[in-house]
Order: structure tokens, then C-alpha cells, then sequence
């Protein structure tokens, strides 16, 4: 099929309904050709029955699921260019390796020759870095390698899209983050489309060049993973990538100067209409230290927790007035701080540019 857009996948006013129950609603989107896009969100946001539209295993109940520039509504799975990884892999546990790579190749009309399958199974399985596993049986494999089985499986047609649905999930965290690295290096070295569908911000973050967050049916920013985190567009985002302290505050008539709750003034360098807000400030944008800087904006409170988390510490500080804050510091930068101790009274400073201002109605 000659190449018909830029976007290899555009949703237009995308709504799906499961009878009573509304899964997502006007979907907006498009994913340019070889985007590594993540839908991020909480259970039960949407987020795989989106992913269950690109792949032709739902329909919408209105608008439309463009691929490459090409309406699917009513295309059935094995038409689309598309192929999805499971969370469980969803392998033969009777075959080995190679014959859970072919199985699809095998059943394709017209039919590939057996040479071209082989030579095909191969080049997948290198891709993966199992080229030496070809004949192992399947209940022989750790987890990851499974994963990457499964992963052959799904490339060795060359589809123009993979969908991953939570893939790493079943593995154990360090085996996760080395994955991580490993689906992006071959993404790229695919150039072809993959959407990931996950919970975890942190691995959204780490993989994805565009970041899709959703909430309750909806998209709630759509961003390179530098825009979701640095410039979240409402209190949802901030809380759900990273965490965030909030701290309730009104925004004065001059439009800059922002009241916190304790009754202290800081001058929020935005213009911002007047009103009831909620401040949010990421923990690693607040220094911790034992004397007041003496310029810029700092509160006063008192240490009540410190986790160690070897290159890093977490405290919980609480200010009078305002409630706990969050801080996480990074070893290298705490010199005095690192000796802070739980009962001890600190000071936390930070740069005004680093708070962002909601409505409080958007709380
Ligand atoms: P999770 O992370 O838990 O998988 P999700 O973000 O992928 O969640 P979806 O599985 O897309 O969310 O579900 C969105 C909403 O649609 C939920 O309220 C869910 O209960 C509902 N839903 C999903 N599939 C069906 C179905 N087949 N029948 C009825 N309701 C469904």
C-alpha cells in the first residue's frame, strides 16, 4: 500500500461505548510515522481501548481510526498493518523459539518460501538479541527472553505499527529498566511506529518521544515527555507524571503576587487572573538548608521524615501553616542538607519560576 500520510495513525472525534459504559470520549490524536507515543494514565482511563481501536479488535462507536491516512472502521485485524505484544506474550508453550516466531509468517497468502521464512525468523530474532536461542523451547526462557520472543514474533511480518500493551509488566523491576532501553533502541532501529500502553509514568517518560496522557475517557495533554513534566497543563498531569506539593493560595488583583495560605507574599513572575489557586512545586525543585537564603523566597518548617534512597534522600517538611511539602534531594547537591535530621527546623527555598498556578476549581 503506497504511503498516504505523514501520520501513521490519527484518531478524529474518537468516542467508545461498551453499552452503558463510556470508555474514552472525542479523541483527538495523531501519531506521526515512526513516533514512539505512550498512553499514560490510571486503570481503567481508556487507555487500552484505545489501543484496541488502532489494532482492529474494537471499533468506535462514533468518528474515525485513521492508519497512514486510511479510514478502518469496519477493517478486521489481520487487514491492519499493525501487530500488538501482550502483557502475558501469549505464546505456544509446546513450540520452540523459531516456531513461535514463524507461526504467523507460515500462515500469510500468498505463501513465503521456506527459506525466506528462515531467513526472516533469523534476522528477528538477532534484532532482539536471541540469535542464539533459536531451538530452545519456550518453558526453558527467563521472562525477559520470553518478552523478546514475543517481541520477534511481533516485528517479523514488518508491521508499520506495534502496539505494546503494559509489556514490561510481568517483569521484575531491574529487568524492566534494562527492557526499557531495549524497546527504544529498537524502535529506532526499526523506524516503525510503537504505542505502549502503561501506568507508570516512569517508564512512559523514559521511552516515549510523545506522551499521551488521559484521565476518565479523556486526553489531558498530549507532549513530548519534557513538556508533560516541566509544563503540566492542569493539577491532573502534575500529580499523575511525578509528584508534585500542593499549596493552596490566592492570586492577588495585581495579577502576579501570590498569597499563600500562611499569609506569605511570593511574586510568581506569571500573569495570572485573581482567585482561590492551587500552587504545585516539584520536591526536587526545593533546597533544603539549615539559614534562611537571604534573597529569594523561602519558608520555614520543620523535618518529620527522611528516607534514604542511596544517590538520593526524600524528607517531609512541615511548615506551619501550609501543611507537609516533599522534597527530594539529589546527594551531590545537598552538601549541608545530607546531615539534616528528623525534629531539626530547615528552611526551603526555590525559585518562584518553578511553581505552576491552577484554578483551584480544577482541583
Ligand atoms: P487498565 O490500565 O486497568 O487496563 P485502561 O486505562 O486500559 O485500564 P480500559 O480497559 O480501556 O482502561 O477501560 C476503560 C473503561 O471501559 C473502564 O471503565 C472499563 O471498565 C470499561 N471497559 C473496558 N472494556 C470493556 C468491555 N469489554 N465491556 C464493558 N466495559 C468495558
Amino acid at each position: 500500500m503506497a504511503s498516504a500520510s505523514t501520520n501513521d495513525i490519527e484518531f478524529r472525534s474518537v468516542t467508545k461505548n461498551y453499552g452503558a459504559v463510556t470508555a474514552v470520549t472525542d479523541i483527538n490524536l495523531t501519531v506521526p510515522k515512526g513516533a514512539f507515543l505512550a498512553l499514560l494514565g490510571p486503570s481503567g482511563c481508556g487507555k487500552t481501548t484505545c489501543l484496541r481501536m488502532i489494532g482492529g479488535f474494537e471499533q468506535p462507536s462514533e468518528g474515525t481510526v485513521l492508519i497512514d491516512g486510511h479510514e478502518m472502521n469496519g477493517v478486521p485485524a489481520y487487514r491492519r498493518p499493525v501487530n500488538m505484544v501482550f502483557q502475558h506474550y501469549a505464546l505456544f508453550p509446546h513450540f520452540n523459539v523459531e516456531q513461535n516466531v514463524a507461526y504467523g509468517l507460515k500462515q500469510m497468502r500468498p505463501k513465503i518460501t521456506a527459506k525466506e521464512i528462515d531467513r526472516r525468523v533469523a534476522e528477528a530474532l538477532e534484532m532482539v538479541r536471541l540469535g542464539g536461542f533459536a531451538k530452545r523451547r519456550i518453558h526453558e526462557m527467563s521472562g525477559g527472553q520470553q518478552q523478546r520472543v514475543a517481541l520477534a514474533r511481533a516485528i517479523v511480518n514488518r508491521p508499520s505499527v506495534l502496539l505494546l500493551d503494559e509489556p514490561l509488566a510481568a517483569l521484575d523491576k531491574k529487568l524492566r529498566s534494562a527492557m526499557q532501553i531495549e524497546l527504544q533502541t529498537l524502535q529506532r532501529e526499526l523506524g516503525i511506529t510503537f504505542v505502549l500502553v502503561t501506568h507508570d509514568q516512569e517508564e512512559a517518560l523514559s521511552m516515549a518521544d510523545v506522551v499521551c496522557v488521559m484521565s476518565a475517557g479523556r486526553i489531558r495533554q498530549l507532549g513530548s515527555p519534557q513538556e508533560v513534566y516541566d509544563r503540566p497543563a492542569d493539577l491532573f498531569v502534575a500529580d499523575f507524571v511525578g509528584k508534585t506539593n500542593r499549596i493552596a493560595a490566592a492570586m492577588e488583583a495585581d495579577g502576579t503576587t501570590l498569597r499563600l495560605a500562611d499569609g506569605s507574599a511570593i511574586a510568581s513572575g506569571k500573569q495570572l487572573a485573581s482567585g482561590e489557586v492551587i500552587a504545585a512545586l516539584r520536591p526536587e525543585a526545593i533546597h533544603l538548608t539549615r539559614k534562611a537564603a537571604p534573597s529569594g523566597t523561602s519558608l520555614k518548617g520543620t523535618v518529620t521524615h527522611r528516607i534514604f534512597l542511596g544517590s538520593s534522600a526524600e524528607y517531609a517538611v512541615n511548615v506551619p501553616g501550609l501543611g507537609d511539602f516533599l522534597i527530594t534531594a539529589d546527594r551531590r547537591s545537598m552538601n549541608e542538607s545530607d546531615l539534616v535530621e528528623p525534629g531539626e527546623e530547615v528552611f526551603l527555598g526555590f525559585d518562584p519560576a518553578a511553581i505552576h498556578v491552577f484554578p483551584a476549581s480544577n482541583a
